[in-house]
């Protein structure tokens, strides 16, 4: 269960665009666009304004018409399941964008699971794809969302890991694993986590122990 945002934002009614469900459970919204925003910020949003509100990273380019949003359905939460029914021409309320999950340098490492991707959707879709690597994990190869685009936009700094089905473009096994042995983590380079707390947990300490000293680990964890 999600904590609800403590201090209450402001919130701006926006038309749905879209909202498509990518993968089972999975779905990217697109909103009227109101607000600028950093790449790597979050909105926090509502169907009902006298709900708590839930955040959601952004996921489009700040060049977009639209913001897009990429949310995965929680089975009994507040928000999520109501938001899967919205359709074109509904409503949702969004805050300003905030946060400060932003300015990755050119040679970081990003490093996502789950819709934790979305962040690094809106840098790369921003046009920030000269530099980083970015590190994607999943159970299966449906949640490689938006691969196609990273695979054009990265070539090979786009590595994937996944650990119950193989495929020759894919890594077979776990990112921790991965990061664990590989001589390319290095301790002056910037790592930008994003996923649940349990990845970000695991891999923030494994950088750690390899060196890495704790201000070049920059993390936003979902909870
Ligand atoms: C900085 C940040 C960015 C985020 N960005 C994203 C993003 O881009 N995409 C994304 O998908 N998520 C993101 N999240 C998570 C998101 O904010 C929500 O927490 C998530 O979408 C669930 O919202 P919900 O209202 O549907 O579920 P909630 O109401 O929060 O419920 C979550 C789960 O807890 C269970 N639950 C609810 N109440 C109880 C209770 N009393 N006892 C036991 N169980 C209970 C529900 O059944 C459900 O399974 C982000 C979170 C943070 C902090």
């Amino acid at each position: 269960m999600s904590q609800p945002v403590r201090r209450k934002k402001e919130v701006f009614p926006t038309k749905v665009l879209s909202n498509t469900e990518i993968t089972p459970g999975v779905f990217s919204i697109e909103v009227e666009r109101l607000h600028d925003f950093i790449p790597g910020q979050v909105v926090a949003a509502a169907i009902n304004t006298s709900d708590p509100l839930r955040l959601y990273s952004i996921a489009s380019g700040k060049e977009q018409p639209f913001l897009r949003l990429l949310y995965d359905v929680k089975p009994g939460g507040l928000l999520t399941p109501q938001m899967a029914r919205l359709q074109k021409g509904d409503t949702l309320y969004i805050s300003a964008p905030f946060g400060r999950f932003t300015k990755a340098p050119d040679d970081a490492w990003w490093i996502a699971t789950g819709t934790g991707i979305a962040p690094f959707l809106s840098m790369a879709e921003s046009g920030q794809t000269q530099g980083p690597t970015l590190l994607q994990g999943a159970r299966y190869l449906t949640q490689f969302y938006y691969a196609d685009f990273f695979k054009t936009a990265f070539g090979e700094r786009y590595l994937r890991f996944c650990t119950a089905e193989e495929h020759p473009e894919v890594i077979h096994g776990r990112l921790t694993n991965y990061l664990k042995e590989s001589d390319d983590v290095q301790a002056d380079r910037k790592y930008y986590l994003c996923g649940n707390a349990n990845m970000v947990v695991d891999v923030r300490d494994l950088l750690l122990e390899r060196g890495v000293p704790f201000e070049n680990i920059v993390a936003e964890i979902y909870f």
